[in-house]
């Protein structure tokens, strides 16, 4: 699905695309806007798709380093 930042002139496809999750979800609106393209999201709609490769990092390691804090 494609969306969009209201304050951007691209339009995001990937879910993961680090540009895309920078967009504040109240400044994220559906569809292309009839903008365009992404860098991140072309490169990564045509790369990763013939690989299926996806990686979700985990916030595992903050929950840690909040949980050290005294
Ligand atoms: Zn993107």
């Amino acid at each position: 699905m494609a969306y969009h930042s209201k304050r951007s002139k691209v339009y995001h496809t990937q879910n993961n695309c680090p540009v895309g999750k920078a967009v504040k979800k109240r400044n994220r609106l559906p569809g292309t806007g009839g903008k365009k393209m992404c860098n991140f999201c072309k490169m990564a709609g045509k790369g990763m798709a013939k690989k299926g490769k996806k990686r979700t990092v985990r916030k595992k390691m903050a929950k840690k380093a909040k949980r050290r804090r005294r």
